[in-house]
């Protein structure tokens, strides 16, 4: 077996309490949540109609989904607005993360189509954003559930944060409370 450099498995995260607090989509609650909780459940960056979470269980460090207030499954759903607004916000999550993490490369990518596409919550669309070093592990289908751990989500968090909040445009309200675009 060949050996795999994995420099993120640094240490190994993982949510404290879960998300037992929410009913329903937690994308939706996320979208709609109150934003001072934003650092605690980790959502990054918001604009007016998506937001930027980092994922729990992450392939690299930096992995995070775009995901639109939209609650449905179905990319072609989407109002022109959302689409703008969700492609824009993809634009500053690529230029956070060369500004944060410095990847070699992206991969990014929306499941569609509920389980056979592997996703873990198929009636609410996110776009996955999984940088890429070189030496890292073999790309590995981006959602399935078994592939784990990584550097310190809030240290990628904390990187994010900044970076976003370098932007034009942004607004920082406080320590615990997203970075916010609204244009
Ligand atoms: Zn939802």
């Amino acid at each position: 077996m060949d050996q795999v450099f994995a420099p993120w498995r640094i240490e190994w995260v993982e949510r404290e309490g879960g998300n037992d607090d929410v009913d329903g989509c937690v994308f939706c609650a996320f979208a709609d949540g109150d934003p001072s909780e934003d650092r605690d459940r980790r959502v990054v960056a918001r604009s007016e109609r998506a937001f930027v979470l980092l994922n729990n269980y992450p392939y690299n460090p930096g992995h995070v989904m775009v995901i639109p207030h939209a609650h449905t499954g179905d990319y072609r759903e989407l109002d022109e607005e959302t689409l703008l607004d969700h492609a824009r916000l993809k634009q500053r999550t690529f230029d956070a993360l060369d500004d944060g993490l410095g990847p070699d490369a992206y991969n990014a990518g929306l499941n569609l189509g509920g389980g056979a596409a592997g996703g873990s919550i198929d009636d609410h669309l996110h776009t996955h954003v999984v940088p890429r070093w070189e030496g890292d592990t073999n790309f590995m289908p981006v959602i399935s559930d078994t592939q784990v751990i990584v550097e310190a989500v809030d240290d990628s968090y904390d990187r994010l944060r900044e970076a976003f909040a370098a932007q034009d445009g942004a607004t920082v309200d406080g320590e615990t409370r997203a970075v916010v675009f609204s244009e």
